[in-house]
């Protein structure tokens, strides 16, 4: 089913993120997580590509296997990096030929060891040339990323959400923003968005804080502010349980307060762990439905 449609029936949304796993004993573990949280009945799962996120034979392989052994909708990121226009034509066409019917476009970003984007020759600078294929190919739902806290590229958040605009307008049908970790970011971004004419579904992206220090690495290079009321009670957790469960109440807090404001969309990046997200999920109230017989 598309996700634009399904977020349009149901009004809410509840998403997980994973990764590609590398090898046979990942990917095991990694059915297993989507086997406990497939109970919470989610709109869809997404699997990242490329930078952190591994190769498109993984992401392919983990999202056809989804789509084969599950009843779940699952949606492959896809990202221009050291892609042509041909090669992003034929990944796209081969999803749609396995019945794929949802895509995060993205630009990408720049692969291990750079630091620069750089463009293939054949190929394209920006994410909205990929939103463009993605509507000439036919046949998906398409998913864009958006930054509360502005793109780390961008001159100015004005600036940002001109380009961000640009991008919806070509035909995305929903959005996914980058994790943030103080709500005031997100609620400026939609005030922006919504002045802006963005009328689309705006998912915010939740990042479970369960390991600060790797979460420190992430927001870095994704420019999310750490706060440091989160930061200094992490850092002095006294064992890796303890913070497992600042982390865990810290997430529930954010995402009560997103839900008091109105949010009715959830997408968590999962880090391919079930054990925070099932807790988090269950305190914020989420039914897990029982398995079918
Ligand atoms: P774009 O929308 O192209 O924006 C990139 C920059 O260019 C921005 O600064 C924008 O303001 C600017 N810009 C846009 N258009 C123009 C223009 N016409 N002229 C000048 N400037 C312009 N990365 C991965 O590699 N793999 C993943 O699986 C992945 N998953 C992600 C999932 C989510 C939910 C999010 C939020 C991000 C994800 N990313 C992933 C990271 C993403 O690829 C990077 O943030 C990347 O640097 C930008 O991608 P984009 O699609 O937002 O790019």
């Amino acid at each position: 089913m598309k996700i634009g449609d399904i977020i349009k029936a149901r009004g809410s949304s509840l998403s997980f993120e994973f990764f590609p796993p590398k090898d046979a004993a990942t990917e095991a573990r990694l059915f297993q997580t989507i086997a406990t949280l497939k109970g919470y009945g989610p709109t869809f799962i997404s699997v990242t590509y490329g930078a952190g996120g591994g190769t498109l034979r993984n992401t392919r392989k983990v999202i056809l296997r989804i789509k084969e052994e599950t009843s779940l909708t699952p949606m492959p990121h896809l990202t221009c990096v050291e892609q042509s226009h041909q090669d992003l034509d034929n990944i796209l066409k081969d999803y749609k030929r396995h019945g794929i019917e949802n895509v995060l476009a993205l630009r990408g970003d720049p692969p291990k060891g750079t630091d620069e984007f750089v463009a293939h020759p054949d190929g394209y600078c920006y994410a909205i040339d990929l939103v463009r294929l993605v509507v000439l190919v036919g046949g998906y739902s398409i998913g864009v990323a958006v930054y509360p806290e502005g793109h780390t590229e961008a001159p100015d958040l004005e600036t940002d959400l001109y380009y961000t605009k640009q991008k919806i307008n070509a035909g995305a049908d929903f959005a996914i923003t980058q994790m943030f970790f103080d709500n005031r970011f997100f609620y400026n971004f939609m005030e922006r968005a919504d002045k802006a004419g963005i009328t689309i579904p705006i998912i915010p992206g939740i990042m479970p804080i369960t390991d600060i220090e790797k979460i420190k690495r992430f927001s870095q290079m994704s420019g999310a502010t750490l706060p440091g009321s989160i930061v200094a009670p992490m850092e002095k957790a006294a064992s890796p349980q303890e913070a497992l469960k600042l982390g865990i109440e810290f997430a529930t807090k954010q995402c009560e307060d997103l839900r008091q404001n109105g949010v009715k969309y959830f997408h968590f990046y999962t880090l391919n762990q079930s054990q925070a997200i099932t807790e988090i999920v269950n305190n914020l109230g989420f039914a897990k439905k029982a398995p079918r017989p």
